[in-house]
């Protein structure tokens, strides 16, 4: 996301010619399609997202303002879809033969029926044990897998790490749902969740989210505070949340 003062001198009137906060058309120009979305916003930004560019702009900026807007940052826009790319491309493809980034190793997939579903890796390959390869038998059989190891593993080290922390007290339950957006949570009342596709990241990293959920216990917010405590038990969590932001697209199921 990209954020820029305007400086229109737009007179008011520009106002009554377009409704709050409407969607609005495509604009196309030679480099960039982007659409519209005007708000009572004061600034211009820029949105690559999904293939899609769109720009957010104030109620008063002139449809020639946006394009000239958008020109001069289209280098950076096709630096944007360029990532958006790439990392569509290294995206999980749980197929025979295709590829999956497991504990931070890029592996060839290799399906093979079997009653008991299990997950064993190589040098090279991960191969996968399932019930009905084909389809969506995989996916189904990966997510029973990850979700088993999670259960395993996860309420374990959180119950030990929050005794540690001495907020063993305030830990009511640990859960785990898959969710789109996020590998932890932490709630007031207690409950820590957490999305079992953690567990295609290394250990290392399963640690530093169980070190942060649980520090959530004694610090809700993400203060100075929070972090210093985060830092006491996991040193180098600076390098895990480089790590996740570097790689969490290619974990997603
Ligand atoms: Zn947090």
């Amino acid at each position: 996301m990209r954020q820029f003062m305007t400086h229109s001198n737009q007179p008011p009137k520009a106002l009554t010619a377009h409704p709050q906060d409407a969607a609005a058309k495509v604009a196309t120009t030679p480099v960039v399609e982007y659409q519209v979305v005007r708000s009572r916003r004061k600034t211009m930004v820029i949105h690559v997202r999904h293939e899609k560019v769109e720009v957010r702009a104030p109620l008063f900026v002139s449809e020639r303002e946006i394009g000239r807007f958008v020109d001069s940052h289209r280098e950076w826009i096709q630096r944007q879809l360029n990532r958006k790319a790439q990392q569509d491309a290294q995206r999980l493809d749980l197929s025979d033969g295709g590829s999956i980034f497991y504990k931070g190793r890029t592996l060839r997939v290799r399906l093979l029926r079997a009653t008991r579903e299990s997950i064993e890796t190589t040098e090279s390959e991960f191969v996968l044990f399932c019930r009905d390869p084909s389809g969506a038998g995989p996916g189904r059989a990966l997510q029973r897998c990850l979700l088993a190891q999670a259960q395993a593993v996860l309420p374990a080290r959180t119950r030990a790490l929050a005794d540690y922390l001495g907020v063993g007290d305030k830990l009511r339950e640990v859960v785990f749902r898959k969710t789109k957006t996020k590998w932890g949570h932490c709630t007031s009342s207690g409950r820590i969740q957490f999305n079992w596709l953690i567990m295609l990241a290394p250990d290392a990293i399963v640690d530093y989210m169980i070190c942060h959920e649980v520090s959530h216990l004694r610090v809700m917010n993400h203060s100075a505070q929070f972090w210093a405590l985060v830092a006491s038990v996991c040193p180098d969590y600076r390098t895990y949340v480089k790590w996740l932001r570097k790689h969490e697209h290619r974990l997603w199921l």
